[in-house]
This record gives structure tokens, C-alpha cells and sequence, in this order.
């Protein structure tokens, strides 16, 4: 188990330091007899909002370390706000079998119903669940578990906001039994992560399509940033007087289509007035499927920190969206 920081380890009240991952599990009803021989590590003890890519590519590592010394499977505790991207980036790279499991908590540990110790104790019998062996990374709260791809934090303070809204949860665990309805499609993961200097130097803008949008924050993305997700009206769509722009910035870095419902998929050849998603097809943008706009933004910037080409990237978003 692998311990970051979030809600789950911030004691509440005017203690400053955060929790411990030992003093997480040890405040977990029922987790001891389980009979679970838990390694835990403390790592980045840090808010996830302020998580890095090379910083979640540390903690895969130091999982797969862990799996190849016998682990069964790897519990990570962090922060709810960024869990469905570090998810993603997780399960891009994940190589193993072994399940890896990352959970966190809405409620502090000091408040009425934290939900804490019910998350790790799922997260726990999920990650040696043999039935969730070969299922990549899975986000576990609220005793459901989702596939990071689909997974979204979808309520700033419900216990319960952790969904996949275009697939529903894969399982459950109920009475303790891990419960596995659905299995989301497995990929090859991702060659061995990207060298971390280029990563680092690798941007990749998200831009969040709006009413009247001018297009104006686009300006000289060209020099800072190597690639560009665009979250567009519905099926993917923007407006008309902005086409021409994205289409000029697609000459330059990829450009991936995404929608900004918050589920479902961008549409390939539906519409086809100036904006729509093949009008900015043909200028380019390649299509982002399902992924919505912050997985679609981490598959791009490993991919370009990888090296990747427009070829590739587009055959991966094909694949993989
Ligand atoms: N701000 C916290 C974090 O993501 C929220 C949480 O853990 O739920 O670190």
C-alpha cells in the first residue's frame, strides 16, 4: 500500500501533520482480520492537486517493484480531486496482473461517517481479489470499483461521486465479496514510461470550449505547447469562426477532439457545418472517442513525452478513445 496524502490522511481540526499510512489502516474496522500482511510506504504526503505525472510514474514503479517482490496487488491512497487522472496515467503504463487499486476519502478521518476506512478496507479485498486480477488500474469508493478509464469525480463533496458515467461501475463488494460484473477492454500498456526530462517539457493545453468563444486564450500555444485537447460543445463541436484556428494550430502539434458533457463519445461524421466534428476533422483534429478531456490530455502528453508521432498518436486515440 502505497500512501500520498488527501482527505483520507488530514487529521482535521488544528493538527497540522498528516496521517501516516500505518495510521490509516490502523483506524480500518475489520482490516486486521483479514489477514492481509500489508507493506505500507508513505509517499508524497501531499494534497492530489499538487501530484506531478513523474510523481505518479514513481509510485507505478515502486508498485511494480512491489509486485515483482510477490505483492498480490497494490492499494494507493491519495487525494480524491485528481484520482481520475492519476488513475488513467496508471493504468496506461501498469504491465502486471495484479490489480492496482487507488481509493481516498471525501470526509476527513476526525468527521461524522468518514468514509475512509470503508474505502480502504474495499480497496484492500479488491486489490487481492483474484477476480480482479488482469483488470489494469481500478478507482474503489463507496464499495464500487471502476475502471480508470471511465472513472470521474462527479460531486465536489457527496461521498458518492465517484462514477463512470458511460459505462457504470465494473464491480462491487458486497458483504465483503468482491463482485465483478463488467470487464473493461485491456490494452497493451504503454512502453516503459516516458524519459522524465521530457516529460517535464512536454505541455500539453486543455481548452475548454465556450459560448462565443474567440479563441483568444489559443493565442501563441503554438511556442509553449506541444499538443492541444479541445473540449468541445456535445458530439464535438465548436464554433464555426474558431474552426479555422484549431485547424491551423493542428498543422503545428496534435490536436485531440474531445466533448465536454462529462460522458459519451465525440461523433465522427454526424454533422458537417463549419465547427462540427467533421469539419474539424478534416482540418486535422484527431478524434478522442470516449475519453473525456483529462484522460485525453494525459494519453497525449505520455504519448508525446514518449516520442510518439502524429501517426502514432492518432492510431493510439483510435485504439484507446
Ligand atoms: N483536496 C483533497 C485532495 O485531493 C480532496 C480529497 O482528498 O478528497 O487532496
Amino acid at each position: 500500500m502505497v500512501a500520498l496524502g488527501g482527505t483520507i490522511s488530514v487529521p482535521g481540526g488544528a493538527r497540522g501533520a498528516r496521517l501516516s499510512g500505518a495510521e490509516i489502516t490502523a483506524a480500518v474496522p475489520g482490516l486486521a482480520e483479514l489477514g492481509v500482511a500489508l507493506d505500507v510506504r508513505d509517499v508524497h504526503a501531499v494534497p492530489s492537486g499538487s501530484l506531478t505525472f513523474g510523481q505518479v510514474l514513481d509510485v507505478v514503479e515502486l508498485a511494480s517493484r512491489a509486485v515483482a517482490d510477490g505483492a498480490d496487488g497494490v492499494v494507493v491512497t491519495q487525494g480524491t480531486d485528481t484520482l481520475e487522472e492519476t488513475a488513467f496515467l496508471a493504468d496506461l503504463v501498469w504491465p502486471h496482473e495484479a490489480p492496482f487499486v487507488l481509493t481516498g476519502a471525501m470526509r476527513q478521518p476526525a468527521m461524522a461517517g468518514a468514509d475512509g476506512p470503508a474505502n480502504v478496507l474495499a480497496a484492500v479485498r479488491v486489490a487481492t481479489a483474484p477476480e480482479a486480477r488482469g483488470a489494469g488500474a481500478l478507482v474503489v469508493l463507496n464499495d464500487e470499483v471502476h475502471a480508470a478509464r471511465w472513472v470521474r469525480k462527479t460531486h465536489s463533496t457527496n461521498p458518492a461521486t465517484f462514477g463512470s458515467p458511460s459505462a457504470g461501475p465494473l464491480g462491487h463488494v458486497v458483504e465483503g465479496r468482491v463482485r465483478m460484473l463488467l470487464a473493461a477492454p485491456q490494452h497493451e500498456p504503454l512502453k516503459a514510461g516516458p524519459d522524465r526530462e521530457r516529460l517535464e517539457a512536454t505541455r500539453v493545453a486543455l481548452h475548454v470550449v465556450t459560448l462565443d468563444d474567440d479563441g483568444a486564450q489559443l493565442q501563441g500555444l503554438e511556442t509553449t505547447h506541444r499538443g492541444l485537447v479541445v473540449a468541445g460543445f456535445g458530439v464535438g463541436h465548436v464554433p464555426g469562426a474558431l474552426a479555422p484556428r484549431l485547424g491551423a494550430l493542428a498543422e503545428h502539434m496534435p490536436v485531440v477532439l474531445t466533448s465536454r458533457t462529462g460522458s459519451g463519445s465525440v461523433l465522427r461524421h454526424t454533422y458537417h457545418a463549419p465547427g462540427s466534428e467533421t469539419d474539424l476533422r478534416r482540418r486535422g483534429l484527431i478524434d478522442g472517442g470516449f475519453l473525456d478531456p483529462f484522460k485525453a490530455r494525459v494519453l497525449l502528453r505520455l504519448l508525446l513525452a514518449s516520442g510518439a508521432g502524429r501517426d502514432a498518436i492518432a492510431e493510439a486515440f483510435a485504439v484507446r478513445g
